[in-house]
This record gives structure tokens, sequence and C-alpha cells, in this order.
């Protein structure tokens, strides 16, 4: 410490130094961008002191450090996926980087999907109904409590899939109508609602919270 201060006193010059700071500071959260509301991902995780990568390529994995998958719908994004062998490279990601999955993303994530079966990541141990609150037209707001610090949460439904049934290891954050909307298992979260539709970002801010502890870790 001292060592450093009399190098700055000596040097003067230290451009390098806080650009250095900052981009560690700074965890790069790719937002998979081929359909859903990306956008607004981003502009929460900019808000949070994140630095979003819109990701539209397998190849752009290898530079982040955590991913979102947007909601928007399973169905599609999982044609876009299987194209390209992203689908494969999306596979071993999940296995060990944070990723957090809202709305159709919580459906890519789950070990089973019902309401129809289809395939996924298989990586959060949960059962996950899609569509289970109706139509488009039953989209909803809803404020409930949460395990997060902060007090009630606003949650934005819009054609949610439903959390029937979680396994082993999954932290239950919030809930509606008994079942869990908002989850944690180890790197991975997620949610059946889109956190990024409110102006509260205490939900990115916690994936945030994970992931830089997850590089923390890593670099050890
Ligand atoms: N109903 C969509 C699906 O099954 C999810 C809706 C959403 O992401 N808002 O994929």
């Amino acid at each position: 410490m001292s060592g450093t201060q009399s190098r700055k006193s000596i040097t003067k010059t230290e451009s390098d130094e806080p650009k250095a700071a900052t981009r560690t500071a700074s965890p790069r959260i790719g937002v998979l961008a081929i359909q859903g509301d990306y956008d607004a991902h981003a502009q929460a995780l900019r808000e949070v002191g994140a630095e979003p990568v819109l990701v539209r390529k397998p190849e752009q994995l290898a530079e982040i450090d955590g991913l979102i998958l947007p909601g928007g719908e399973s169905t599609t994004f999982l044609k876009f996926l299987e194209r390209d062998g992203f689908l494969s490279s999306l596979r071993e990601f999940v296995q060990t980087k944070p990723t957090f999955g809202t709305c159709a993303g919580c459906i890519l994530l789950a070990t089973e999907v019902t309401h129809p079966p289809q395939k996924s990541l298989g990586v959060l141990n949960a059962t996950v109904e899609r569509n289970a609150y109706g139509r488009q037209i039953d989209s909803s707001i809803h404020t409930a409590a949460t395990e997060l610090p902060g007090g009630p949460l606003e949650m934005v439904y819009i054609r949610a899939p439903r959390i029937a049934k979680t396994g082993e290891g999954v932290n239950v954050l919030a809930q509606r109508d008994g079942f869990p909307v908002l989850v944690e298992q180890g790197h991975i979260m997620a949610a059946t609602f889109h956190p990024e539709l409110s102006a509260d970002h205490r939900v990115h801010q916690r994936f945030v919270k994970m992931v830089r502890s997850h590089m923390g870790r890593s670099s050890r």
C-alpha cells in the first residue's frame, strides 16, 4: 500500500490505473438478443453498474461474466438456438456461469417444462408450466413481498409460466398464490415475471451481485 502511494507521488501520470480499476468493477453481462425485451434488460443492467453485451452469436459467450435469458417466446428462442450449435454452447455456459432467466428465460432454464413439454437447458431444478396464468389478456402487475431487502416488489406478468415444483437447492425469494416466482439455485436465478419492466432494479442488482461474487471466486 505505502509502496503504491510513494510510486504515485513520483510518477504523477496515472492514466492507466483508474481505467483498469473501473473495468474489473463492472461485470460484462450478456443479454440474449434474439427476440423479446432485451433492450430493457440492458438498460436495467447499466443502471445497476454492469456493462451489458447483446449476445447474438455463440462465440460471444466467451466474453461475458454472466447472462440474462429474457422473456419472449420460448419456442422461438429454441428454434433460433438450435441453429449454428448455439444451444449446445449455451448448455455448457449455464453449467458454470451465472445465468438469470426471466419468463421465457425461466422456461428455458428448467429441468422440466410442461403445458406442453418442451426441450430446455435443464439447469434449474424445477418443473415450469408454460402460460399457466392464461393468455396475453391476463397479463397483470402485482406488488408482493420478497426476500430482497427494501420491502414489497412490483412484478409484471406477461403470459407468465408457473414454477409448479422446485427441487433440491432452490431458494425461493418471492411467491404468488403459494407458487415461487423468483428463485435462486447456486449460480442460477429465475423469475416468472419481467423485472426489467419495473423502475425498481433490485432483482437486477441481486443478479449483478451474484455475478461479481462468482467472478471473485473464479479468479482466486
Ligand atoms: N408464454 C411465453 C412462453 O411460453 C413466455 C412469455 C414471456 O416470456 N413473457 O415462452
